[in-house]
Formats: structure tokens, C-alpha cells, sequence
């Protein structure tokens, strides 16, 4: 049997007898197109929000990577929103994983797998569907899994380090606005796009 059922999987809560911890994020679609990409950073806030052009869309959101479910004003106010366009949803945090229990498999969401900083979960439902399919027990499953629940490790780590207040304080004082760091991040957008 495999758990598919995303961040509230029943099937989960089933076999564990619990929910698996959960971040939040909020997100609105507007009529707006040819909006430039972009990522806030904030130093009150532990997360980021984006506006991402889609289409004859722009997709705004805000997510907090400790789990801070009070995040409506925030978002509200640094888009200037309408509340009725806005929706919220859980996502996992990256440090709840479990692939197997009880011969029950999990992938995705359900498996609480998600790159801990960004939270995108896509690639890794994608790749846990792929390997479970091709390697259907527990041990060859794990061991596939195993470069990426590394990772996820170490960049939960780092997490800590980019969220760590005294150091966000010291950041944001120095360099907020700063053009070279804002040339440095243009430019690593558009590596990445
Ligand atoms: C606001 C927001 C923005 C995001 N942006 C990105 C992004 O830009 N890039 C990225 O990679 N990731 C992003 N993610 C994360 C990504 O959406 C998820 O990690 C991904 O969708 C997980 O896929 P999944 O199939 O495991 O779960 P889901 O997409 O949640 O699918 C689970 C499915 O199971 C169904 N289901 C649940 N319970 C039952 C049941 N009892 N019976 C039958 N069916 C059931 C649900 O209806 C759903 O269709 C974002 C998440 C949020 C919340």
C-alpha cells in the first residue's frame, strides 16, 4: 500500500498515530501580467514571500519555515491584497520524513519530503514515485532515497544558520537595499531561470 495523500495523509496518521510537523504558506493569484520575478526576504519573518510571473497571471505567496500560521497581515500588506484571493496550505518541514511503516510506503508530501528552505516538494514527489516504483522494498526504496534525505539533512542545518536572529539582524542592518547584494541576487535568478 502506498500513502500519496499528501500533508494530511490519513494513511500516515494511521500507521504513526500522529500528524507529521507541518510548515505554512499562503498564496493569491492576480490579473497582472509581465511582472517581474521576485523573492523578499524580511528580518521579522522567518520564510520569504515571491512573485512569480504565470501567464496572464502573477502568482504571490508567503510561507514561514517555522511553522508561523499568522502570516494573512504580513502577506496583505507587502503585496497591498485583496484577503478574498488569498489561500493558505500546509507543507511538510523536512525533519518528519518517513518512507516506510508497518509495510505502508510513503511518497511526497505524505512521505514529509520537501527541500527545507525553498519548501518545493514537486521534484521530490516526483523522484519518490519513480524510485518506489522501480524498487517496491523497504530496504532498495531507502537506500535509493538515501542521497536526498542526506541532503535534506545538512540543508536543514543550514536552515538554522539562515534563519539565526543575531545574524539576520546583523545582515539586514548592513546590507538592506544594498546594490552589490541585490546585483548578486539578480544574477543568481537568472542563472537559475
Ligand atoms: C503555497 C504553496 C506553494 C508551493 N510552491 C511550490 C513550488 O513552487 N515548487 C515546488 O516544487 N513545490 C511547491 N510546493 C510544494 C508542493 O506543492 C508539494 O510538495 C507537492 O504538491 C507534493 O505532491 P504530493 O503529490 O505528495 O501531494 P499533493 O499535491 O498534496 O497531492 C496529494 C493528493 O492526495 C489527495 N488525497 C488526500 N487525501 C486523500 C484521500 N483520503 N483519498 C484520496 N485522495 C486523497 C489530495 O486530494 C491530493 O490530490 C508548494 C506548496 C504550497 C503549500
Amino acid at each position: 500500500m502506498v500513502g500519496a495523500d499528501g500533508i494530511f495523509s490519513q494513511l500516515r496518521k494511521e500507521v504513526t498515530k500522529r500528524q507529521q510537523n507541518k510548515n505554512f504558506a499562503l498564496e493569491a493569484y492576480i490579473d497582472k501580467k509581465d511582472t517581474p520575478l521576485q523573492i523578499h526576504f524580511l528580518n521579522h519573518f522567518k520564510g520569504y514571500a515571491w512573485m512569480i510571473p504565470n501567464g496572464k497571471n502573477t502568482i504571490l505567496g508567503i510561507g514561514d519555515v517555522y511553522g508561523n500560521v499568522h502570516l494573512k497581515d504580513e502577506f496583505i500588506t507587502l503585496f497591498h491584497l485583496n484577503e478574498e484571493k488569498i489561500k493558505g496550505a500546509f507543507l511538510p518541514t523536512g525533519d518528519d520524513i518517513l518512507l516506510e511503516r508497518s509495510g505502508v510506503y510513503f511518497i511526497g508530501d505524505a512521505a514529509g519530503l520537501i527541500a527545507p528552505i525553498t519548501g518545493e516538494g514537486i521534484y521530490y514527489a516526483l523522484l519518490s514515485a519513480y524510485q518506489l516504483s522501480k524498487n517496491s522494498n523497504t530496504m532498495l526504496y531507502q537506500k535509493k532515497m538515501k542521497k536526498e534525505i542526506r541532503t535534506t539533512k545538512k540543508i536543514l542545518k543550514t536552515k538554522k544558520l539562515v534563519y539565526n536572529d543575531t545574524l539576520r539582524a546583523f545582515l539586514f542592518k548592513k546590507y538592506n537595499q544594498s546594490k552589490v547584494i541585490n546585483k548578486c541576487i539578480n544574477a543568481f535568478v537568472q542563472k537559475i531561470l
